[in-house]
């Protein structure tokens, strides 16, 4: 093992991944997980994404640490004027957390399986990073793991690891089958 750690927070099984697998290789930290967030919705999703967390972490052999809270009023309360960019937000509450839980586990170094995704804003993420080093006077690691893309795939299938298919909070869900889901009943009203 290796001298330095990092806390990696972990949005999901499927998407820590490529991360752990690249940073284990780099030999550069020992890798540590960190599961929090409240973002993810309704209950039983966020379990199944917390199972799927936990089995990479016990199939990688890495340390796991994840808070079990269902804060689905905090998350809420804390979108709800501004819906339309509550990305940031959430993004800055869950990296936040992450600090403050490297913090409080004496690791000098964090980052975030949201900068494997291809599906989120990746500069956004990155921003907010910087800023919470800053903030908390703990380096954040930047490297851009959506090269890793189709690999962590690969391996997530391999390894049976639960996949979602939206990216976590009730609005997001809205946004990913609405349309889909329109279409697809075609109800009409009886007048
Ligand atoms: S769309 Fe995804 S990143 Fe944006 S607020 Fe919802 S869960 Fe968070």
């Amino acid at each position: 093992m290796y001298i330095n750690r990092i806390l990696i927070h972990q949005c999901c099984g499927p998407c820590s991944i490529y991360p752990i697998v690249k940073i284990l290789e780099s030999k550069l930290f020992t890798p540590v997980l960190y599961f929090y967030n409240p973002n993810i919705h309704p209950l039983q999703e966020f379990y199944k994404r917390l199972e799927g967390s936990i089995q990479v972490a016990k199939k990688l052999e890495v340390e796991y640490y994840f808070d079990e809270d269902y804060d689905v009023k905090f998350f809420i309360n804390k979108v709800i004027n501004n819906i339309e960019e509550r990305c940031s937000t959430c993004y800055e509450l869950r990296l936040e957390e992450t600090f403050i839980k490297a913090k409080s586990l004496n690791i000098s170094t964090v980052t975030s399986s949201i900068l494997y995704s291809k599906m989120q804003k990746h500069d956004m993420v990155l921003k907010i990073g910087k800023e919470m080093s800053v903030k908390y006077g703990i380096d954040f690691y930047y490297e851009d793991f959506r090269e890793g893309w189709q690999e962590g795939i690969d391996i997530s299938k391999d390894m049976e690891i639960y996949r979602q298919n939206y990216c976590g909070c009730i609005f997001s869900e809205e946004e990913r089958f609405k349309n889909q889901l329109k279409k697809k009943y075609k109800f009409e009203e009886r007048v």
